[in-house]
C-alpha cells in the first residue's frame, strides 16, 4: 500500500477536481480569476478586496490598518494613535533589549483553593484560559535590560481571565519586587486588569496587601518604581500597587479607576464628566505623572531611570550629586 502512495501516478486515483473554485489551468485559470476580481471590485473602494484577517478596523477612526503595519507599530493605530489591546509578550519584546529579559517563575499557576462553582469552575476556567492564551496566568515577570538600566519587569495580560489579581499574580509580583530590591534595581510593572481574581475569594483580596508591603521595602531601599497602567486598570489593582509608583506613567486613553463609572454614577448620583476615569482626566487631576505613548514609552522610562537611579550610581562611583 505504502508503495502506491510513492507512485508517480496512482492510476485508479481520478484527478483532483476542485468542489468550488475552479482553479487552475494556467491561461483559462487567470482569466476567471481576474474577471471575478473585477466583478467583486466593481464599484466598490479597493480595500474590499483584501482578505479577511489581514486587515484591522480602527474602532476610533474607522481606518482599515494593515495587520502587519499594526504589529510593526506596536498595535497602535497609525491614523490616530488609538491603542489597542497588546499581549504581554509583545509588550517585554518592545521594552527590553533583544534577548535580555530571563523569565522568572514560569510554571507557576492557580490552584483552586475554595472549588469555586458558579456558571462554569474554576478549574474549568483556568483550564481554558492556558489553552486559549497560551499564558500560566496573567502576569509575566523577570529581569530584563532597557537600555544600560537591568530592571525587575513584570508586564500584565488581560486576556487572561481579565489580567484579574489572583494568588498566582500577587506571588509572583511580589517576588519580582523582592528581587529587584535584593539586586537594586528599579521595579517596573505594566497593569491592565479587571481587579482581583473573585474566584479565588479572599486570597486574591490579601494579594493587595502583598505587593504593597513589598513595594515599601523596595522603597525603604531607596529603589525606584515605576508603574505604567494600560488600558483598562481597575478596581483592586488601582487600589493597591498600581497605584504607589514613585512615577506613575499611562497610555492615552486607557480606562483607569476603582469601581465602574455606573456605579459611581449610580451610588453618588451625581453626573460624571464625560472623560471620567481616562488617563487625560487622572492627569489633570494629579494622579498620574504622564501619558506615553506606546512607541515613545521605552525612551521615556530609560530617561526616568537615568534620573532616578543617578544619585545611586553616583554614590557608588564614590562621589555626590
Ligand atoms: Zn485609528
Amino acid at each position: 500500500m505504502s508503495t502506491t502512495t510513492f507512485t508517480k501516478a496512482a492510476p485508479d486515483v481520478p484527478p483532483v477536481e476542485p468542489a468550488l473554485t475552479p482553479p487552475p489551468e494556467p491561461k483559462a485559470g487567470t482569466a476567471t480569476f481576474v474577471k471575478n476580481k473585477l466583478k467583486i471590485a466593481a464599484g466598490k473602494t479597493k480595500k474590499k478586496e483584501f482578505p479577511v484577517g489581514l486587515w484591522t478596523k480602527c474602532p476610533k477612526c474607522e481606518e482599515m490598518l494593515f495587520d502587519k503595519e499594526l504589529d510593526e507599530n506596536l498595535k497602535v493605530c497609525m491614523k490616530c494613535r488609538h491603542h489597542f489591546p497588546i499581549g504581554a509578550r509583545e509588550r517585554i519584546h518592545s521594552l527590553v533589549e533583544t534577548c535580555s529579559f530571563e523569565e522568572a517563575d514560569a510554571a507557576m499557576t492557580s490552584v483552586d483553593m475554595l472549588g469555586f462553582t458558579g456558571t462554569t469552575s474554576y478549574k474549568d476556567k483556568l483550564a481554558a484560559s492556558w489553552k486559549k492564551t497560551n499564558l500560566k496566568d496573567a502576569v509575566i515577570t523577570g529581569i530584563g535590560q532597557i537600555g544600560r538600566q537591568r530592571v525587575a519587569l513584570g508586564v500584565m495580560d488581560f486576556s487572561f481571565i481579565g489580567g484579574s489579581m489572583g494568588s498566582v499574580v500577587g506571588e509572583k509580583l511580589t517576588r519580582l519586587i523582592e528581587t529587584g530590591t535584593e539586586k537594586e534595581i528599579p521595579v517596573i510593572i505594566v497593569s491592565t486588569s479587571g481587579g482581583a481574581r473573585m474566584y479565588e475569594g479572599m486570597f486574591s483580596l490579601m494579594q493587595m496587601a502583598k505587593t504593597c508591603a513589598a513595594l515599601a521595602y523596595h522603597a525603604r531601599a531607596k529603589l525606584p518604581f515605576i508603574s505604567v497602567l494600560t488600558h483598562p486598570t481597575m478596581a483592586g489593582v488601582m487600589a493597591s500597587f498600581a497605584t504607589v509608583g514613585d512615577l506613575i506613567l499611562a497610555e492615552p486613553d486607557a480606562m483607569i479607576g476603582f469601581a465602574g463609572a455606573r456605579v459611581i454614577k449610580d451610588t453618588t448620583q451625581a453626573e460624571l464628566p464625560p472623560d471620567f476615569q481616562t488617563s487625560e482626566f487622572l492627569l489633570k487631576h494629579g494622579l498620574i505623572d504622564a501619558i506615553v505613548a506606546r512607541n515613545e514609552m521605552k525612551e521615556r522610562l530609560m530617561d526616568y531611570m537615568d534620573f532616578l537611579m543617578a544619585g545611586r550610581r553616583a554614590a557608588a562611583a564614590g562621589r555626590t550629586v
